[in-house]
C-alpha cells in the first residue's frame, strides 16, 4: 500500500469507528476467538455490541445504506470463524429483553435461550424446556430451527419480528419455512429482532422437571468441559428411501423408525471417533462434535471436516451437510 493509500485507509476506519460508536461499544480488530464457544478465528474490523432494538435497527440500517459489510452473531455456538476473521463489522445484539404473558413469551433476539427455557419453566409453562440444553440466542436458534430432544424453535414459534430492507415486519411461523435446522433467515438477509413464543400450561412443577431432565441428558451425551460449537454436521433425513439401502452398513430399525440417522453415528461407524487434525479432534464422547483441545486453527476445524465428509462418502455414499455457519 502506498503512504497516500495508506492514509486514506486510516481515515475511513477511524471515521466508520467514530459513527458506528453512535450505536453502541465498539471495537477495533477483534479477535472472534473472543467471541465464539470454539474459542478460534480471527479478527473482525470492527466488532459492535448494541444493547437495545432501536440502535441495533439504526445501525443495520447505516450500514446498508453506506454498503459495509456486516454480519449479526449471537453468542457465537454454532459458528466456525476463519483465521482470517471478518473484513467488515460484526454486530452483535444484545438486547436481552424478554415479557412472560400467560401463555406467550415475547423475547428479544439477544435473549439466551437457555434464559428463556428457565423463565418459561418458572412461569408454571411447557413445551420449551429443551431450550436449556442449546447455548445461543434466541436469533440464533430462530434463525436455525434449533431444537433439541424432540423440539424445534417452529413447535413455539407464533410469529417474529424482523428488519428487513430497512423496514420492521412481523412474520407468522409459516412465513418463516421452518424445516430441519432450516427457516427463510438462512436464505435472506433479516435481522431477527424478537420472537413470539407460545408454550402451553404445565401441571404442578413439571416444566421444571423437564429442564433437569434435559440437562442430565445433555451431560450425558455431550463433551464438557471442551470448547465446541456443538453438532458439526446435520443428522441425513431418512425421506428419500434409496438411504435405506446405504452401501457398507446396515441401518438400525431405530433410526428407520424415527427416520433420521444421526450424523455421529455415521461418523463414528466410520472409525472417526477421536481423529485429530492439529488442535481439532472428533470428541470421543460424541461423533458429532469437533473439539478445540487447544490452539486448534480453524483451518484444523476445516481440514477435519473435509476429511470427515470424505470418509463418510467414499465409506457410505452419504454426504455429510454442515449444521455450523462459517464466518470467512
Ligand atoms: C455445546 C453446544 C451444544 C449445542 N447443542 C445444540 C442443540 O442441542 N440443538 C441445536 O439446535 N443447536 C445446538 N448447538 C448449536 C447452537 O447452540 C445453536 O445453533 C444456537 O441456536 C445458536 O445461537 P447463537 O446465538 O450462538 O448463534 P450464532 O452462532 O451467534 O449465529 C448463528 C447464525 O445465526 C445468525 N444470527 C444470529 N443472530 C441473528 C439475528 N438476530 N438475526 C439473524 N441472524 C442471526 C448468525 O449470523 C449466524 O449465521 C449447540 C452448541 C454448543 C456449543
Amino acid at each position: 500500500m502506498t503512504d497516500t493509500a495508506f492514509e486514506n485507509y486510516t481515515t475511513l476506519m477511524t471515521e466508520l469507528y467514530s459513527k458506528l460508536k453512535q450505536f453502541g461499544h465498539v471495537k477495533y480488530n477483534e479477535p472472534l476467538s473472543k467471541h465464539t464457544s470454539f474459542k478460534l478465528g480471527g479478527p473482525a474490523d470492527f466488532f459492535a455490541i448494541i444493547d437495545t432494538k432501536e440502535s441495533f435497527i439504526q445501525a443495520v440500517r447505516f450500514l446498508e445504506e453506506e454498503g459495509i459489510d456486516y454480519m449479526l452473531l449471537g453468542q457465537g455456538t454454532n459458528v466456525v470463524a476463519s483465521d482470517d476473521g471478518f473484513r467488515g463489522v460484526i454486530i452483535q445484539m444484545r438486547d436481552t429483553a424478554y415479557h412472560v404473558d400467560g401463555v406467550t413469551i415475547r423475547a428479544a433476539a439477544g435473549c439466551a435461550t437457555v434464559e428463556i427455557a428457565h423463565a418459561s419453566a418458572k412461569a408454571g409453562l411447557t413445551g420449551f424446556a429443551w431450550g436449556v440444553g442449546v447455548p445461543g440466542t434466541i436469533g440464533g436458534a430462530v434463525r436455525g430451527n434449533a431444537g433439541a430432544m424432540g423440539g424445534e424453535m417452529k413447535d413455539v414459534v407464533v410469529s417474529i419480528e424482523v428488519l428487513r430492507d430497512g423496514g420492521v415486519m412481523n412474520l407468522s411461523n409459516a412465513a418463516c419455512v421452518f424445516g430441519y435446522r432450516d427457516s427463510i433467515f438462512k436464505r435472506n438477509h433479516d435481522c431477527i429482532l424478537e420472537a413470539t413464543l407460545q408454550l402451553t400450561p404445565a401441571a404442578d412443577a413439571q416444566g421444571m422437571k423437564e429442564v433437569l431432565n434435559h440437562l442430565a441428558y445433555r451431560n450425558k451425551t455431550q463433551p464438557q468441559g471442551w470448547s465446541s460449537s456443538g453438532c458439526i454436521f446435520k443428522n441425513v433425513l431418512l425421506d428419500d428411501p434409496s438411504l435405506l439401502s446405504v452401501k457398507n452398513i446396515e441401518i438400525p430399525v431405530v433410526f428407520q423408525e424415527k427416520k433420521v440417522i444421526p450424523a455421529g453415528w455415521l461418523v463414528e461407524q466410520a472409525g472417526l471417533k477421536g481423529a485429530q487434525i492439529g488442535g481439532a479432534k472428533v470428541s470421543e464422547k460424541h461423533g458429532n462434535f469437533i473439539v478445540n483441545t487447544g490452539g486448534a486453527s480453524a483451518t484444523d476445524v476445516f481440514s477435519l471436516i473435509e476429511m470427515i465428509q470424505e470418509t463418510v462418502y467414499t465409506q457410505y455414499g452419504i454426504t455429510l451437510e454442515e449444521e455450523i455457519q462459517r464466518i470467512e
